[in-house]
């Protein structure tokens, strides 16, 4: 088997690559292969009830397959610099914006008509979040919702198939180098490509540090974000969902001066689980079928952690934390802000006489035995700063789900063109540590696929 350009992994990076080489060569011989399956086969066999948990397939049918991790999101395009990613550090704040909002047309094109398009601009909250500690950051954001984001990703499929060789449950296993390219190994089969986009995502991770270190390409990683997802009735943040839609909102903490954020606002959505390599977080989701609403809203409260030397295993300490909510609470725990303030564990008892109808089923626990000290603190902080701007959000029926850990994927060394110490071989999307989000993953893909067409 032998092509131009072979791309791994087919998540938003995955795909826009190959998007954009189809239309700017479209005589490239181009092949994805991909550890998950296609996207009509893509189906989590928990079901709330004969599988209750997580069974551990082989490939996880939520994080890989076509569309990768983003395939059952919210689809939030947001179209920013100031979080998301730091393509801009690598290509330029203009660029990565043009790209941005290239990717964006593509989208409505393939199925995302009639979507909204929120954006900050203009808006009153800047102001009201300043006077109470808070910033609002700045953003235009693309709500697909879950159910459009998969109609555009069976477009896109439909576009490429005629013109991509698509490789389905076909795991890569070694990435080796070659004189004039690149061979991959998968099973007991081989293919070499001129041209070589790895675009493995966060499930790929472990791989790509294998990768890295096979093939001396220095990486680093020093960050991991852990928190709790907010769920709360829908109508006490109606005022900042209803204009803004996702408000990415920080607040500096008093007590550690540490950054705690919002992150993935859901209006009127659902909680629901997340599996990285084994172990349950939480994670949230929303529609834009009216049917599927529901009354609440969810938003995640993150705290960074930067470690600096000699600590290196950032995700490790994450994943320790995750490991502690899933050994006490068999997955995630919910628990309720009052609960918390009071200090003492939720029980089923408690979150039934509550008002807020918890819309994932989560084991009621006490989330202080589960995240250290000066992370909660923080969390309980920026949620009393919260009430301020939207009053209620301090209640004691606010359930808080935890936890919920944000992974980076080591940072690959690369150079303008994305490209690693190996010419022809470039890294894109969150595998390479660049990118965090749909729009930034995807905005990398075509930057790589328009520096290749012109190269070849
Ligand atoms: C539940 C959830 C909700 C989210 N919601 C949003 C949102 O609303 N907005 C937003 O901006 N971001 C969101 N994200 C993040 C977003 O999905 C990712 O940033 C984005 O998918 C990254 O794209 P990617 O192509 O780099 O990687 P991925 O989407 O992770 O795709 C990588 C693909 O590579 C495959 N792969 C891995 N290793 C190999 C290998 N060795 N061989 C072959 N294939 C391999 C994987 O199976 C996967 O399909 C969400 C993530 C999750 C999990």
């Amino acid at each position: 088997m032998k092509y131009d350009v072979i791309i791994i992994g087919a998540g938003p990076g995955g795909i826009f690559s190959a998007y954009e080489l189809t239309k700017k060569k479209p005589e490239l011989k181009v092949a994805i292969f991909e550890a998950g399956h296609s996207l009509e086969k893509r189906r989590c066999p928990i079901d709330g009830d004969k599988v209750k948990t997580c069974i551990g397939c082989k490939t996880c049918a939520i994080m890989s397959g076509f569309g990768g991790a983003g395939a059952f999101s919210d689809g939030k395009y947001n179209i920013t610099n100031d979080f998301g990613g730091t393509l801009y550090e690598y290509i330029g704040k203009e660029k990565a914006t043009r790209l941005m909002k290239y990717v964006d047309e593509i989208n409505v094109s393939h199925g995302g008509e009639g979507t909204k398009m929120y954006s900050t601009a203009g808006t009153d909250f800047k102001k009201s979040c300043m006077q109470n500690k808070l910033t609002l950051l700045e953003a235009s954001v693309r709500h697909l919702g879950t159910d459009i984001n998969y109609v555009v990703l069976e477009h896109l499929y439909d576009e490429l198939k005629p013109q991509v060789d698509f490789f389905f449950d076909t795991p890569v296993d070694r990435l080796e180098i070659l004189k004039d390219g690149y061979r991959i190994h998968f099973g007991d089969n081989s293919a070499d490509c001129r041209k070589c986009i790895v675009s493995v995502g966060r499930s790929g991770s472990k791989w790509m540090e294998r990768v890295c270190g096979e093939l001396s390409i220095p990486t680093k990683s020093n960050r991991v974000d852990i928190g709790v997802r907010v769920e709360l009735p829908a109508v006490i943040f109606a005022h900042l969902t209803d204009e803004l839609y996702e408000s990415k909102i920080v607040y500096r903490t008093e007590k550690f001066e540490d950054n705690v954020r919002t992150f993935c606002m859901n209006p009127y959505g659902i909680v629901v689980n997340e599996n990285t390599n084994g172990i349950i977080t939480v994670n949230g989701h929303s529609f834009e079928d009216e049917e599927k609403k529901t009354e609440n809203t969810n938003f995640a409260l993150l705290v960074a952690k930067h470690f600096s030397e000699p600590f290196k295993d950032s995700n490790g300490y994450g994943e320790g934390i995750a490991r502690l909510s899933n050994m006490l609470g068999g997955g995630v725990i919910v628990q309720r802000f009052g609960d918390l303030e009071r200090g003492r564990r939720s029980n089923q008892k408690r979150i039934e006489e509550g008002t807020v109808r918890p819309t994932l089923a989560a084991t009621p626990g006490d989330l202080s035995l589960v995240l250290p000290n000066r992370i909660l603190d923080g969390i309980v902080e920026m949620i009393y700063a919260l009430d301020k701007i939207a009053p209620g959000t301090a209640n004691d029926d606010t359930l808080l789900y935890g936890v919920e850990v944000k992974f980076y994927n080591m940072e690959v060394e690369l150079d303008k063109n994305l490209e690693t110490r190996y010419k022809g071989l470039y890294v894109i999307g969150d595998g390479s540590g660049v990118t965090h989000s749909l729009s930034h993953a995807s905005a990398s893909g075509v930057y790589v696929a328009d520096r290749i067409s012109e190269e070849m």
